[in-house]
């Protein structure tokens, strides 16, 4: 039985990829209003860095937060929130608790160094350590595939998601007396499959059910096929002819997963096991431990995830010397996009030098340094943060396959594990990469409606899917 002032209203806050955050509003029939947001992510994109500052929302009115998973930019503003009223409990699995103080104190130490670095805009810190604090000390840890009640009329269950550790698939589902409920599943980030664990199904009852699906499309204009892989050869051949490698890596998962496949290059003797592989940066390192501790939930060959002769770079004269030595070697550094972290040092110097390979594994945005060093040819000049100018020597190379979001097919094969889906809301992607798989998911899926979620564009959703939009006017 359908009832008119059952619904949820749901909008996003974000535009495209990063500042991850829908803005969600319960209408039970006795009148009574529950809001919640999932995830509060920062703004990484430069375009969209003003808005970090915005408050859209009244924090004092959430009655509760989900959290996806702990990349940055899910989970950034949360202490924004806390420290504007925000006084709900904070929903994340268990492993992702274990990971998200390392990602928010990282998060205020980039505040910190923006608010000393006299070359940008002076803007005040979002938040400070005690509202860090208070943030972790909200968090209710969730146990993956257990249903919890959140409010009497609200149960929530968080299905293990392959896109990174501790990270969720959340499904909440409203109900009220002799109505049919409300099920929306939050895909968050999605990935296929991941590297270090497993994944269990989806139950059948979820998959059978009427449902909502809240979908990410970041790689919704790409296919599994045309991501080449081409990390194996071009290491092993800069390492055949004596080069130094340098690879920019994320220091959440990805510089793990580089290990890990490292050590497979060497395993298989395609990798002189004799090249000291050396890791370098603060976040990076503190991840690795926790991996560390946390690998009896891997799988058995990825538990010893180290390669042979490895070693962390742990204070400023190793860093130095690795930069003037000329043996080989191979240098994982944060951060991915190389604007971050020792990579700022690293990067400039090796950028300069012929015999070297600086080999991105992921993604960088616009105007990073990553960016600008893909894109010059060689003898190119480049103009760094500081002003200061290099020219490019070096080789430099990207791939995607290391990428923890799904392709369009991906997604699709995901939306077709279910049978009714009342409607599929498309929101964090690129607007290209979102347009076109609205388009692939009308033709390929059984959704009975596919929109793109745009900010500020409100979706007001009854057990049966689309009950009307409209734009938000205030
Ligand atoms: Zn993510």
């Amino acid at each position: 039985m359908t009832n008119q002032n059952f619904f949820v209203d749901i909008k996003a806050l974000h535009p495209e990829v990063t500042g991850s955050l829908i803005s969600c509003s319960v209408r039970l029939p006795n009148q009574q209003n529950i809001k919640f947001i999932v995830d509060a992510g920062l703004f990484q994109e430069e375009q969209y860095s003003s808005l970090n500052q915005a408050l859209e929302i009244n924090p004092s009115e959430i009655d509760f937060a989900l959290i996806t998973h702990t990349h940055i930019d899910h989970v950034g503003r949360l202490p924004m929130l806390v420290k504007n009223g925000f006084k709900g409990n904070i929903y994340m699995s268990e492993v992702a608790d274990i990971l998200v103080r390392p990602a928010l104190e990282n998060t205020l130490q980039i505040f910190n160094q923006d608010t000393l670095n006299s070359q940008k805009p002076k803007v005040a810190p979002l938040f400070d350590s005690e509202d860090l604090e208070n943030t972790l000390s909200m968090i209710h840890p969730v146990k993956f595939y257990e249903t919890f009640s959140i409010h009497k009329n609200i149960r929530c269950v968080f299905y293990k998601n392959p896109h990174i550790l501790g990270a969720a698939i959340i499904e909440l589902n409203i109900h009220y007396p002799k109505c049919e409920p409300i099920r929306l599943i939050f895909t968050g980030d999605y990935s296929k499959k991941n590297t270090f664990f497993t994944t269990r199904k989806l139950p059948k009852s979820l998959l059978n059910s009427n449902v909502t699906i809240i979908q990410e499309s970041t790689y919704g204009s790409t296919q599994t096929l045309e991501v080449e892989k081409t990390f194996d050869s071009s290491i092993c051949s800069a390492a055949n002819k004596g080069y130094s490698i340098v690879i920019p890596v994320f220091a959440f998962e990805r510089a793990q997963l580089v290990m890990l496949k490292l050590k497979e290059l060497q395993n298989s003797m395609l990798l002189d096991k004799k090249i000291p592989i050396y890791l370098d940066g603060e976040l990076a390192i503190k991840y690795t431990g926790i991996y560390q501790k946390l690998k009896f939930m891997f799988y058995k060959n990825a538990r010893e995830f180290f390669p042979e002769n490895f070693k962390f770079v742990t204070s400023q004269e190793m860093r130095l010397s690795l930069m003037n030595m000329h043996e080989k070697k191979i240098l994982l550094t944060t951060s991915g996009m190389g604007g971050w972290g020792p990579a700022k040092l690293y990067l400039p110097y090796f950028a300069q030098k012929k015999n070297c390979l600086i080999q991105f594994p992921g993604y960088v945005s616009e105007c990073s340094l990553g960016k600008k060093l893909i894109d010059a040819k060689l003898g190119d000049e480049i103009t760094l943060c500081d002003g200061k100018k290099i020219t490019k020597k070096c080789i430099v190379k990207q791939t995607s396959e290391f990428s923890s979001h799904a392709k369009a097919d991906e997604l699709i094969e995901f939306d077709n594990n279910f049978s009714k889906i009342q409607a599929l809301l498309i929101n964090h992607g690129p607007k290209a990469a979102q347009a076109s798989f609205k388009s692939k998911a009308e033709e390929e899926t059984n959704a009975k409606s596919v929109s793109i979620m745009e900010r500020n564009l409100i979706f007001r959703i009854g057990p049966y899917g689309i009950v009307k939009t409209f734009f938000q006017t205030n």
